[in-house]
């Protein structure tokens, strides 16, 4: 895999288990209560990355999310842009028999 990996941790879905403390320390904490916390900015560098995907498969919550360019949290790319008139794709009745109308 060549995207770099970058995770987020969702702490109001945390339900305390420690399991990701424990896949991958450098990662995360537990705070005073047992509840996680991300270490870092969520970058996940190659070397640390099995370890890190076994945190995020192993919490019973799915606390931690991966995020992609085209995955959850952020925006897909926008569509390319075309010449094409939106005009032309509007569904009229001269067109009626292309669209299959029904009335
Ligand atoms: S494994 Fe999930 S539920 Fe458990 S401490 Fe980590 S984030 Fe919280």
């Amino acid at each position: 895999m060549s995207d770099k990996m970058r995770i987020k941790l969702d702490r109001t879905l945390c339900d305390g288990f420690g399991i990701c403390a424990k896949h991958a320390p450098e990662y995360f904490s537990l705070d005073d209560w047992g509840y996680a916390v991300l270490v870092g900015d969520g970058n996940i560098p190659e070397q640390d990355r099995d370890a890190v995907m076994r945190a995020l498969l192993d919490c019973p919550v799915h606390a931690i999310m991966e995020i992609n360019a085209h995955g959850p949290g952020e925006a897909p790319p926008p569509p390319p842009p075309t010449n094409e008139d939106p005009a032309e794709q509007l569904k009229v009745e001269d067109n009626e028999a292309e669209w299959g109308f029904t009335r």
